[in-house]
């Protein structure tokens, strides 16, 4: 076997590989997903309770505050009615209107944190119910996965360590280039040589479509076991047995 035909069939295995590895990869990245959606509800629906305990804190601190402000009220009504004279009367009525006008402010403002509340446990609720849909999503998720890896796993391992017999009939500076090749172009390490023009003896790269100096072309076919790579997109290149038989029969 020589090595232009052990890179095809590395080439070949590789594809297989890289194919089950992307089908249990992208079940892997979508349950990745899933559980980050997952994760950012829950924290999402932790913020909103302490937020609550916050508001609650606050309507406690309110109320304590009425209930002084009250207190203070009852105080000034029994004065009030003690008065003995005007001017003592028309200071503490005073003061009193003024307290009720606080305990009115105080009263609108426990009003709001109480709508507060109201909007938080809204809140609170639509994120439990998401929070409940994207949990059955992950489940999905996790079971296809775990179903790949039921499906395609043993396949995989079997095709891996093909791939790393087959690696070894290669030489280890080949095997260093197609490897790159193979990780810049999603797999495609190689490609075929396109015949454009015979006559004119004009060839290109079949995937980057980019010209191909003859010399390449003839260093393949006197199969002296050396790389010929495309100059623009650096992929190994290879003759298809249509291409090679047409060259040879001239
Ligand atoms: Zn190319």
């Amino acid at each position: 076997m020589g090595l232009m035909s052990n890179l095809l069939s590395l080439y070949q295995v590789d594809a297989q590989v890289r194919g089950l590895r992307n089908r249990l990869d992208s079940a892997e990245r979508y349950r990745t997903a899933q559980t980050r959606q997952v994760q950012e509800l829950s924290l999402e629906r932790e913020e909103l309770l302490v937020h609550k305990r916050q508001v609650q804190a606050n309507i406690g601190n309110l109320e304590s505050e009425n209930s002084g402000l009250d207190e203070r009220l009852e105080k000034l009504r029994t004065v009030l009615n003690g008065a003995s004279t005007n001017k003592q009367y028309t200071a503490v009525l005073t003061e009193l209107n003024t307290v009720k006008v606080s305990r009115s402010e105080c009263d609108d403002r426990i009003l709001k944190e109480m709508e507060k509340i109201e909007a938080i446990e809204d809140q609170a609720q639509k994120i439990k119910g998401q929070h409940a849909e994207r949990s059955q999503v992950l489940e999905l998720a996790e079971r296809e996965l775990k179903q790949r890896h039921e499906d395609v796993g043993q396949r995989l391992a079997e095709l891996e360590a093909e791939r790393e017999l087959v690696s070894s009939t290669v030489p280890a500076a080949e095997l260093k280039v197609f490897n790159e090749m193979g990780d810049t172009y999603d797999g495609e390490a190689m490609a075929p040589i396109e015949e454009l023009s015979r006559r004119r003896r004009e060839y290109a790269c079949g995937l980057c479509n980019m010209h191909i100096p003859f010399e390449s072309v003839a260093a393949l076919l006197s199969a002296n076991d050396s790389l010929s790579l495309c100059p623009a997109c650096g992929r190994i290149l290879y003759l298809l047995e249509e291409t090679r038989g047409a060259l040879a029969k001239k």
